[in-house]
């Protein structure tokens, strides 16, 4: 079955891998001046699905260069219905290849084909609310009656530089995407180097829509050509989402020139369950919490809190449902949970396992690898419940960023809240319950950017998302992305007397 699974993954490569696979800068497809390339695998079976260009310091340089003369040659003169119907375009390109984006993206990153499907259409969904968006990108006249009239224009930055991680890589490539180019700005993307494949697909899909240089995208490593895109001295603001250590990194860096920064980071999220939660609904809930995407979700539900009362039976049915998972390819229909990005990914995974372990946690269930030789070249890790454990250990303090879920079992409220906000994260949480005042009470006590409640992981266009504490800057997704964070206020004070 091996071979076949390496067979299925072969033809579909050759399907929905696209022709051009070089930088993209001022519309061109160029080689890395460094001429250094790498390899992106396919993490199902271990082999090598394309060779991408290692960017360096002077590719950013050229793209930086080459978004200005686009901004200030073409893109700063477009009206916002013009840039409105660009972002339809590329919405509606999206949808029309929506299966081969879904399959690249399942090649690439190893999600389950019916979530990467999920993925394209959020990204056209996104791109679409984005045009509609540009047309409501307005200032404000401040009132102040003493002969002077008060006006604010929101003013795009000119050219901004965007740093991708490679959980969701075309889903995160259109969130930063879409307020960036509403607001009327060029950007220089860089994607993550474990995903690189759907951010060169979309560039070859809109390559006719867009003008040369509007975006531009270096594919390449962290320190080589992340570091001079977000020290960039022509660049007027970064966005980066990954993780909170290199975005600690990525901060320091933008202070070198005083760049505008917005931070989307990890996170270790409480998913709280009430007693009187239907019990069925709410093991199905955190299935979707701590499964979804193999739990490479920066928002995973990673730190269960089951009320007393219904545990053993809560945990029961959640261990089962979990073992039920279908870890398979996850090119094939039914499979629910597919290999961690990269064999690195799953050692790491596999590393915080062992410490719960060794702590002496109890496993509900999974805290290995699956046994199944056809799966044996892929970085799968089992879905794994853990019990028992303390909340100071270095597996529940830390993002897991894999399918692994931490149990606690609570009874008085204050100490539940206390524990659920004792993380440096604040990025999510979700909260099972049929009693609606108890839910907007806790959804209140949780130090969280984003409190789902009765629901998990859902993420329509126009959510503001983003985290409290290390879990971030800013927040994405919504109008307040491209108003906030994708424009600079002016403020002209007109003399009327
Ligand atoms: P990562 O921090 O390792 O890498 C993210 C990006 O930063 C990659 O493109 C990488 O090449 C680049 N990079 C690495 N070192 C750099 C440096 N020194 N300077 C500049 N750029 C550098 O993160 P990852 O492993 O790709 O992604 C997983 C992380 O992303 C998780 O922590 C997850 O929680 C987070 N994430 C957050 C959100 C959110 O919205 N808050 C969404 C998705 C993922």
């Amino acid at each position: 079955q091996t071979d076949s699974i390496s067979q299925r993954h072969q033809e579909t490569a050759a399907d929905v891998i696209p022709p051009n696979l070089k930088l993209y800068i001022g519309g061109d497809w160029v080689s890395s001046s460094a001429g250094e390339t790498f390899e992106t695998r396919d993490p199902t079976t271990g082999e090598t699905l394309a060779t991408v260009q290692a960017g360096t310091r002077e590719d950013i340089d050229r793209a930086v260069e080459a978004a200005w003369t686009a901004y200030d040659e073409t893109w700063s003169g477009y009206s916002a219905a013009e840039r409105q119907r660009v972002l339809e375009e590329i919405a509606a390109l999206v949808e029309e290849n929506r299966e081969a984006f879904a399959r690249l993206e399942t090649l690439d990153n190893g999600k389950p084909i019916s979530e990467a499907r999920i993925d394209m259409e959020l990204v056209a969904d996104h791109f679409r609310y984005f045009a509609g968006a540009t047309r409501v990108n307005g200032g404000e006249t401040i009132p102040s009656g003493d002969g002077q009239h008060v006006q604010t224009l929101r003013e795009p930055y000119g050219v901004v530089g965007q740093i991708i991680p490679w959980n969701f890589p075309l889903l995160m490539a259109a969130w930063k995407l879409g307020p960036a180019l509403a607001a009327g700005n060029c950007s220089v993307l860089k994607p993550a180097e474990e995903t690189p494949l759907t951010v060169l697909k979309l560039m070859n899909e809109i390559d006719d829509v867009l003008p040369d240089g509007v975006v531009n995208v270096v594919t390449g490593f962290g320190p080589d050509a992340g570091e001079p895109l977000a020290k960039h001295p022509d660049i007027r603001k970064i966005a980066f989402t990954g993780s909170t250590e290199v975005g600690k990194q990525v901060m320091t860096q933008a202070a070198e020139h005083v760049h505008d920064i917005t931070l989307e980071l990890g996170g270790k999220s409480p998913l709280i369950i009430y007693p009187d939660a239907d019990l069925e609904k709410a093991v199905a809930t955190t299935i979707t919490a701590i499964f979804y995407n193999t739990g490479e979700c920066c928002s995973a539900g990673s730190r269960l809190f089951v009320h007393s009362d219904i545990k053993d039976e809560f945990v029961e049915a959640l261990a089962s449902t979990a073992e039920d998972l279908t870890v398979d390819d996850p090119l094939l229909e039914e499979t629910t949970l597919g290999p961690k990005v990269t064999e690195e990914q799953a050692e790491r995974t596999l590393e915080y396992i062992e410490e719960a372990r060794d702590a002496g946690a109890d496993f509900l269930t999974g805290g290995d690898v699956p046994d199944d030789e056809a799966l044996a070249e892929g970085s799968f890790v089992s879905p794994t419940l853990i019990d028992d454990i303390d909340h100071d250990n270095r597996a529940v303090q830390e993002e897991i960023f894999g399918p692994v879920q931490e149990v606690f079992e609570w009874t008085d409220y204050e100490t539940m809240i206390e524990l659920a906000n004792d993380v440096d994260y604040g990025l999510a949480a979700g909260i099972i319950t049929n009693d609606i005042t108890k839910a907007y009470e806790t959804a209140k006590d949780i130090e969280a950017g984003n409190v789902w409640i009765n629901q998990y992981n859902a993420f329509p266009a126009g959510m503001p998302f983003g985290g409290y504490k290390q879990s971030g800057i800013g927040r994405e997704v919504g109008y307040e992305a491209l108003a906030e964070h994708y424009t600079q206020t002016k403020t002209i004070n007109l003399a009327l007397e």
